[in-house]
């Protein structure tokens, strides 16, 4: 499913141009546009989600394969056994801006915790 208005179904069907760092038949991985730290690539599954709040039953091995591909984009860039960060921004009190849900690669720097 593809919802014309959003951003990262656009990106999906390329009518907006990104940096696509992996693509296959269920998930695309592109460089975030305004990077926080040297490694920032987004994952989003092909299917139009808007966030952890609306999956469903059906959404488990689209979501796994996201959560897998940024594990298998970190080990390709080095970034173990240093570590990495994945996060997902679920609504307004996490900074979710974007609702198509995507995982955030975050690496080659030290994270704090908690977050901000
Ligand atoms: P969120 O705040 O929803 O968790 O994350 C959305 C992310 O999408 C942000 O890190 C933002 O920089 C990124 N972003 C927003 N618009 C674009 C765009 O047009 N292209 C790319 N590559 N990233 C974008
Ligand atoms: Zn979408």
């Amino acid at each position: 499913m593809s919802y014309p208005t959003c951003l990262f179904c656009k990106i999906v069907g390329g009518t907006i141009p990104a940096t696509i760092v992996h693509q296959d038949d269920h998930v695309i991985a592109f460089e975030d546009i305004n990077p926080q730290a040297p490694t920032h690539v987004l994952v989003i599954p092909r299917t139009h989600i808007a966030s952890l709040d609306t999956l469903g039953d059906g959404d488990h091995e689209t979501v796994g394969r996201v959560l897998h591909r940024a594990a298998e984009i970190a080990r390709s860039r080095g970034l173990m056994p240093d570590g990495y960060r994945v996060v997902l921004n679920c609504g307004p009190a996490a900074g979710q801006t974007v609702y198509h849900i995507h995982a955030h690669l975050l690496g080659g720097r030290g994270f704090g915790w908690p977050p901000g």
